[in-house]
Formats: C-alpha cells, sequence, structure tokens
C-alpha cells in the first residue's frame, strides 16, 4: 500500500521541457493524492511565479527547486537545487546566464543539423513546438520535436541517438558549467545542492569523484530505476549524512511512461527541506 505522506521532488513544465504548464502540474499533484512537490525545470525557475501562488492557494506545500546543467570532464551532470529563496539573485542571476547558453548552445547545433540536411530554424522550433518564450529553457528536445515534425526522424529518441545526443555528430555542449561552480551558486544562494539520478551516469570513475563533491543529497528514488537497485544509492547518501531524495522526473507527453509521483520521498525528507526552507528565509 502507498504511504500517505508522498513528494515527487522532481518534475518538468512548459518553462523547459515538460508538456504541462505550471498550473496544470499543481492540479495534477493534488488529483494524484500528493503531500508536496518541487517543480525542477533545466536551468530556470520561470515556472514558480504562476505555481507558487497557485500551490499556495490550493494548500499543496511547494519547495522552490530546479535542475542545473553541468559538466564533469566533459560528461552532462545534473545538480538539482532545493529549498532556496525564490527571489534569490544568484539564482536568477545564473538562470539567466543558462538561458544566454542554451540560446548560442541550440543555435550551433542547428547549424550543425544543417550540414546534414537536416533544416531546423529556431523559428521553427518556436512555431512547433510552442511560442517564442524568453523565459522559456528552450533544449534539445525541442529541436528534437522540430525534427520529428519535419518528418526527419521518426521521434525524438532516434533524433538523440543519431544526431543531438551527447557525442553524437551535431552534438555540441557549447560553454558548460562545471559541477563545481554549479556548487557555489547553490551554497551561495542558500540552497540546498543534490546529485540527480546518479544511476544514469555511466562512467563509474566519474560517480566516485563526484560523491567526493560538496553535496548535501543524493536522487535515490528514480523512476527509472526498479527498487531493488536504489539500495545502494540510498546506503551511500545515509553513509554521508546527506539527504536522500527521489523524485519522478516527470516530464508530461514528452516521456508518457512516467507519471508524476511514481517516484517519491517521505514525509520525513520533505520536511526537512521545508524547515531548510523556512530557515533560509529567516
Ligand atoms: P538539453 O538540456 O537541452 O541539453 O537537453 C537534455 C534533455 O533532453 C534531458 O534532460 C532529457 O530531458 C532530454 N533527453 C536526453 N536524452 C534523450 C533521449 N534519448 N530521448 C528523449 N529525450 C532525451
Ligand atoms: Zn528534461
Ligand atoms: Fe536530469
Ligand atoms: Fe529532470
Amino acid at each position: 500500500m502507498l504511504p500517505s505522506f508522498r513528494a515527487d521532488l522532481h518534475c518538468h513544465t512548459t518553462c523547459s521541457d515538460g508538456s504541462l504548464t505550471p498550473e496544470e502540474i499543481i492540479r495534477l499533484a493534488i488529483s494524484t493524492g500528493l503531500s508536496g512537490l518541487s517543480i525542477t525545470d533545466h536551468d530556470s525557475i520561470a515556472a514558480y511565479a504562476k505555481a507558487a501562488p497557485l500551490a499556495n492557494e490550493l494548500g499543496i506545500p511547494l519547495i522552490s527547486g530546479v535542475e542545473f546543467s553541468a559538466s564533469f570532464e566533459g560528461v552532462g551532470i545534473h545538480l538539482l537545487a532545493y529549498a532556496f529563496p525564490l527571489d534569490s539573485g544568484v539564482i536568477l542571476e545564473f538562470c539567466q546566464q543558462h538561458a544566454q547558453r542554451r540560446i548560442a548552445r541550440n543555435r550551433a547545433i542547428m547549424e550543425k543539423l544543417d550540414e546534414y540536411g537536416f533544416f531546423i530554424k529556431e523559428e521553427d522550433v518556436y512555431s512547433l513546438v510552442g511560442s517564442s518564450d524568453a523565459q522559456k529553457s528552450w533544449g534539445r528536445p525541442h529541436i528534437a520535436q522540430a525534427m520529428v515534425k519535419k518528418g526527419y526522424v521518426k521521434d525524438a529518441a532516434e533524433a538523440f541517438y543519431k544526431y543531438i545526443g551527447e557525442g553524437k555528430c551535431a552534438y555540441t555542449a557549447g560553454k558548460t558549467f562545471s559541477v563545481q561552480e554549479t556548487l557555489e551558486v547553490i551554497h551561495a544562494a542558500k540552497g540546498l545542492a543534490v546529485l540527480a539520478h546518479p544511476m544514469l551516469i555511466e562512467k563509474k570513475r566519474l560517480v566516485k569523484e563526484l560523491l567526493r563533491m560538496p553535496l548535501d543529497g543524493i536522487e535515490a528514488y528514480y523512476s527509472r530505476l526498479p527498487l531493488d537497485q536504489q539500495q545502494p544509492w540510498i546506503e551511500i547518501g545515509k553513509n554521508r549524512g546527506w539527504l536522500v531524495t527521489g523524485g519522478s522526473d516527470f516530464h508530461g507527453d514528452a516521456k508518457p511512461h512516467i507519471t508524476l509521483g511514481c517516484s517519491w520521498v517521505g514525509e520525513e525528507v520533505f520536511h526537512q527541506l521545508q524547515r531548510h526552507a523556512l530557515h533560509v528565509l529567516s
């Protein structure tokens, strides 16, 4: 039987590459019976402008969150930040820098795609997969969707697998921020830094090195990991005295097999985050 308190600490909205708006995700969290939520868009906290007042009105506890893209020895790593003040200048400035990085990186990827005969323009991405929204964290999933709509590939998975996945022919990392500097930003903003889905990092040596970094938590409960394989990650977190967090990584239609709340944390971890958030606000 499911415990009565479940909080999903990892999900995406239309402010990055999710398919539900911030308001829709708050309503879905309530109708799913979740007791708490954190929205963790890629490199953006724009969702909170709409999500925070609605969550407050409807009475579902919402913890601030964001999933930062970082680079470690050339490999893309995701770091979750939680429980920082939503008006943190440090976080807002860093999100702004990421937005600029993304624009340049996306353009460079589209230029490379051009060389392979795939003509995807910025306007295509905007008009095919959503309006041009300066607040939105555009990325490869949107380019992949535009490629599908133009009939260049049968689905997004093919776009990533053949062309725009890390190391593939039309991929370029562009400017990146290191794990170290991302951790510094999160801590300067008084947030808590959590290593996202460590089980997805293929090079185990990198995981070992990342686990020596000044993290506050590890995402051990993750939708793509069978229950019996979560235990080692839980142990790692416990041994270091870190927060052992979890979430679904819900993206809506973009990843239909992952439902909101299919991976969650209990009351204790959620309340620890809530207490931290209250503490940094006081
Ligand atoms: P970006 O942040 O623009 O570099 O895009 C990375 C995002 O693309 C990831 O966070 C995933 O949400 C998504 N993604 C990565 N690999 C795939 C894949 N093989 N198929 C579909 N989506 C993917
Ligand atoms: Zn994503
Ligand atoms: Fe991620
Ligand atoms: Fe994610």
